[in-house]
C-alpha cells in the first residue's frame, strides 16, 4: 500500500485492448494502475478476433506515444478503396474520406498482435499486470467522497474506498484499494454487473442474421475483399501475413456443423463470382449474430466501463477495437486531469462523452451493415429494401468505370 492509503490509483479489470491501452496511457503519465486479467498471458496473446483499427484509433496510439504497438500494420494508402464485388462485378468501396485531417492511415493489425505488443510495452515500462486473476469482485464503487489531487489521500470522512477482490494464480485471495475502477473486461465480464439493475439500461438491436466467421491459415490478397450477392454478403479480410478471416452471411439458426470446409470455400466462390485463392486449412469457425448493444450510463460511482463491457457494435463496421481505444483515451485523459489538476470535469462527463461517440458510430455501423446485407439476399428484408440498399450502396462507391463502346 502507498503512503496515500490506497494500493493504486486505478484498478483495471480485464487485459484486452481497452484495459491494456488504458494501462499503458496511465503508466506513461506516471499514474499508478494494476491490470487484472482472468486468463493466462499465453491465452490472451493467442486469442484471434478483430483485425482492423480505424485512423482515429491509430492517431490515439500515436498521441500517447504508443504508435509502436501497430507499427508495420498500416493500411498503406488511406485514399485507396476496398474491392467490393457486386454480383461478381468489381467496384471500389470508399472506406476513407472520414474526419482524418492529418491523413493518418488505419491499420489492419490482428487483435492478438496488438494485445501482444501492448503487454510487452506495459511490462517493459514497469507496469503491474496480473494474469490468472479469478473471481474478481468490486466493492464500494458507489461511494461519493472527494478524492483530492493525488487520488490517494481521499479527503472523505469515511475509510471506505473502492476495493477489488480476486483470487490470484496461487489461489490466495487478494484485495486492492484504489481511487477508480476501470471495467474493461468485455461483454461477458463482471464489472458491469456491479452497476445496480435499476441504474443500468441496455439497448439492443438485432439485425436478424449472422455471420459464419472462419479463420484460415492463408493470407488475403488483396488485404480485404467484400461481396454483395443474392446468396448473401461475404468477405475475406487479412489477419496478418499468414492468415485471413472469411465471413459469410447466414441465418441465425445455422450451426458450425452445417459449415464444413468445402462448403465455406464453395459458398465464398459463389458469392465472389469466381475462384478464391489461396485456400488454406480452416482453423476455427463460429456463428456470430450481428447486433448492436449499448449500456448506459458508462459510469457508476468510481466505476468506469469501457470497450465491449459497455457496448457491442456490428462487426461489419470493424470498429470494436477502435471504440475500445476511444474509451481508453477519454478515461485516461479524465484521470490525468483529476490527478494533475484536481479537476473532475472530464471524469464527470466521461459517460456522456463516450455514449455520444458510441451512438454516432452505432448509427454509421447500422447504415453500413444494412446497406451491405440488404443489397444482396432478399430472404431477410425483401425486394423493396434491396432496391433501397442498392441505391444507398451506390453512394458509398467510387464511380463505375465507363464501359468501352
Ligand atoms: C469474431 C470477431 C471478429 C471481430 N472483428 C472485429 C474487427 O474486425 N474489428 C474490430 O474493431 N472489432 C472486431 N471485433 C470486436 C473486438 O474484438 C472487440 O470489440 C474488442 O476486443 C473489444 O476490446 P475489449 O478490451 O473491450 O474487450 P475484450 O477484447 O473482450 O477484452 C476483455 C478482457 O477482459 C478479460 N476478462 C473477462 N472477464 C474477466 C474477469 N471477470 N476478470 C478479469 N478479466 C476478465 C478477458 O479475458 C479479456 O482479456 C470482433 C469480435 C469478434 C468476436
Amino acid at each position: 500500500m502507498t503512503e496515500t492509503g490506497r494500493d493504486t490509483t486505478v484498478v483495471i479489470v480485464g487485459g484486452g485492448v481497452a484495459g491494456l491501452t488504458l494501462g499503458n496511457f496511465l503508466l506513461g503519465k506516471g499514474i499508478g494502475c494494476v491490470v487484472l486479467e482472468k486468463h493466462s498471458r499465453d491465452y490472451v496473446e493467442q486469442r484471434q478476433r478483430a483485425g482492423a483499427l480505424d485512423a482515429n484509433g491509430v492517431r490515439v496510439l500515436n498521441e500517447w506515444g504508443l504508435g509502436e504497438a501497430v507499427e508495420g500494420y498500416s493500411h498503406g494508402d488511406s485514399d485507396a478503396g476496398v474491392p467490393l464485388l457486386i454480383d461478381g462485378e468489381e467496384r471500389q468501396w470508399r472506406v476513407g474520406g472520414g474526419d482524418d485531417e492529418d491523413e493518418v492511415d488505419g491499420a489492419f493489425c490482428p487483435q492478438q498482435i496488438l494485445v501482444r505488443n501492448l503487454i510487452r510495452i506495459f511490462l517493459r515500462d514497469g507496469g503491474d499486470l496480473r494474469f490468472g486473476a479469478q473471481d474478481v469482485s468490486l466493492h464500494d464503487i458507489d461511494i461519493d467522497i472527494d478524492i483530492g489531487t493525488d487520488t490517494g489521500t481521499g479527503t472523505g470522512t469515511g475509510t471506505e474506498q473502492p476495493t477489488v477482490r480476486y483470487r490470484d494464480a496461487d489461489g490466495s485471495t487478494r484485495t486492492l484499494t484504489c481511487a477508480f475502477v476501470a471495467g474493461s473486461d468485455g461483454y461477458r465480464g463482471v464489472s458491469r454487473t456491479a452497476v445496480p439493475d435499476d441504474v443500468l439500461t441496455s439497448s439492443t438491436y438485432e439485425f436478424g442474421y449472422a455471420w459464419l466467421s472462419a479463420m484460415t491459415q492463408a493470407p488475403a490478397d488483396p488485404l480485404a475483399v467484400l461481396a454483395v450477392h443474392s446468396r448473401g454478403f461475404a468477405a475475406r479480410i487479412t489477419r496478418g501475413p499468414h492468415a485471413s478471416r472469411l465471413y459469410l452471411q447466414c441465418p441465425l439458426t445455422d450451426t458450425v456443423e452445417q459449415w464444413p470446409d468445402e462448403r465455406i470455400w464453395n459458398e465464398l466462390e459463389a458469392r465472389f463470382g469466381g475462384p478464391v485463392e489461396p485456400r488454406g486449412p480452416i482453423t476455427s469457425r463460429q456463428v456470430v449474430p450481428l447486433r448492436g448493444v449499448v449500456f448506459s450510463p458508462m459510469r457508476h460511482g468510481r466505476l468506469y466501463l469501457l470497450g465491449d463491457a459497455a457496448h457491442l457494435i456490428s462487426p461489419m463496421s470493424a470498429e470494436g477495437m477502435s471504440l475500445a481505444l476511444h474509451d481508453a483515451d477519454a478515461l485516461a485523459k479524465a484521470v490525468v486531469r483529476q490527478v494533475e489538476k484536481n479537476d473532475s470535469t472530464l471524469l464527470d462527463s466521461y459517460s456522456d462523452t463516450c455514449l455520444n461517440h458510441t451512438w454516432e458510430r452505432q448509427a454509421s455501423a447500422v447504415r453500413m451493415t444494412q446497406t451491405m446485407h440488404d443489397s444482396g439476399d432478399t430472404t431477410y428484408e425483401g425486394e423493396f429494401r434491396k432496391q433501397i440498399a442498392r441505391k444507398n450502396l451506390e453512394t458509398m462507391l467510387e464511380p463505375a468505370a465507363p464501359h468501352a463502346s
